[in-house]
């Protein structure tokens, strides 16, 4: 596994001095990130990578994950879809049985740490536990907060409310708290099997090994199969452009074990896809960072077709590799996107399908949007400015305070 000085060669000495630099600083901080699956999905992905670089600064860092069962896990997706926009009835059951499985997960857990960062809801009401401890807690999102229902989010702000502070993705999930507020980007790992170079002979032996043709325009989207992804979209505007390009299309997701919904998505798509050899729908296992790194480098076009998006990293990863990515404008996309200067930013399958022609018949117009795009990527997604952020935002809650030790 990388170390931390390892990024030198990426973002340059003085990144790296200042990030020990602060590292000295924050040594005296324990920290303790918790969250609902320790596999899949942009957040899981960042702590494995985040925790261990925290702990090489020197900052004690540990990360634990909420247990749940199947009912536990259809309520927290029924709230993700409706803090997304999604119209989901709650009843006064699922609220009680919400809570009781986190209470449940708070008896069997230590908060023991200086600064606790809860990320997204499914552990938020573990905030409870902090009216008897003395340290600080931070609730992280990571989802698009920019139109929630009025129902869970009635629901959820008494318990952000009871955090020292809530980071945001983007700025336009921002509001109206009565605790303090933070931006923080999230960002990918430059050195990680899923981002790291990659020579041309291996990405050639992925793609025969899933029998896809590199010699003919390969569009992408990879993704958890979750209907906010919008994978029918994709094969939509795919079938608008194949009636003029011979192009293939590749769909790869695996689940997350903290999304119940997965299987029901990948039906729909296969059924979409069904009779189009050129569609290839593969279902990823956990472990599959490199076929990941190989097929969106190995692609002519990378979309991102989200309905909604907290982030999206899927864009990040894209970019990094230098590739021409298509995303929709909504949530954090458009914080990585500047249309037609990194990247392409769409609404719609009709303006999908009209940008994958384009870029397929420019290549030099797409390549210079890649170039874009790792620059960008470069200079404000990559996980040292993440870590930075991180414990610049934890020094800061003591400010006025003395460190408390637990
Ligand atoms: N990912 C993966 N395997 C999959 C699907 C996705 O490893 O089968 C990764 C993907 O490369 C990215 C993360 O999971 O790093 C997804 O993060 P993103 O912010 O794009 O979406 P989320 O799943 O968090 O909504």
């Amino acid at each position: 596994m990388a170390q931390v000085k390892d990024y030198t060669e990426i973002v340059g000495n003085s990144v790296i001095e200042e990030l020990f630099a602060v590292g000295e600083r924050a040594s005296s901080l324990t920290i303790q990130h918790v969250n609902s699956t320790a596999v899949g999905g942009g957040v899981a992905e960042i702590l494995t990578r985040l925790v261990p670089m925290m702990n090489e600064l020197g900052v004690k860092t540990k990360w634990d994950v909420i247990k749940g069962g199947e009912r536990f896990f259809s309520i927290t997706k029924k709230m993700h879809n409706a803090l997304h926009g999604v119209a989901e009835n709650f009843t006064d059951d699922d609220w009680a049985h919400f809570l009781e499985v986190d209470r449940d997960n708070a008896r069997s857990m230590n908060f023991d740490s200086s600064v606790v960062f809860i990320h997204d809801p499914q552990p938020i009401g573990l905030v409870e536990e902090r009216a008897h401890l003395n340290n600080k807690w931070v609730w992280r999102c990571h989802i698009d907060f920019s139109e929630p229902r009025e129902n869970v989010w009635l629901f959820l702000k008494d318990f952000i409310e009871q955090f020292d502070g809530a980071i945001f993705s983007a700025p336009a999930f921002s509001r109206p708290l009565s605790t303090r507020q933070f931006l923080i980007s999230p960002s990918i790992d430059p050195l990680s099997d899923k981002n790291r170079d990659l020579d041309d002979a291996y990405i050639d032996s992925i793609f025969e090994r899933f029998q896809i043709d590199r010699k003919r325009p390969v569009i992408t989207q990879i993704s958890r199969f979750d209907y906010l992804k919008d994978p029918v979209g994709v094969v939509k505007a795919y079938k608008l452009v194949k009636r003029y390009i011979d192009c293939q299309l590749v769909l790869a997701g695996g689940g997350a074990t903290d999304d119940p919904e997965g299987e029901k998505v990948l039906n729909e798509v296969r059924e979409a896809a069904e009779g189009d050899k050129d569609i290839f729908v593969l279902l990823l296992p956990p472990s599959s960072d490199l076929e990941i790194n190989a097929l969106q480098r190995g692609s002519t076009v990378v979309l991102q077709k989200s309905l909604k998006e907290g982030f999206g990293l899927t864009v990040a990863e894209a970019l990094w590799k230098s590739r021409p990515v298509i995303a929709s404008a909504v949530g954090g996309i458009p914080l990585q996107i500047k249309h037609k200067y990194n990247g392409i930013l769409t609404h719609s399958i009709e303006g999908t399908a009209y940008w994958i022609k384009q870029l397929i018949n420019e290549p030099n117009f797409a390549r210079e949007l890649g170039k874009n795009g790792r620059e960008h990527i470069r200079q404000n997604f990559l996980i040292t400015r993440h870590l930075r952020d991180y414990l610049l935002l934890s020094l800061s809650l003591f400010q006025d305070k003395d460190i408390v030790y637990l």
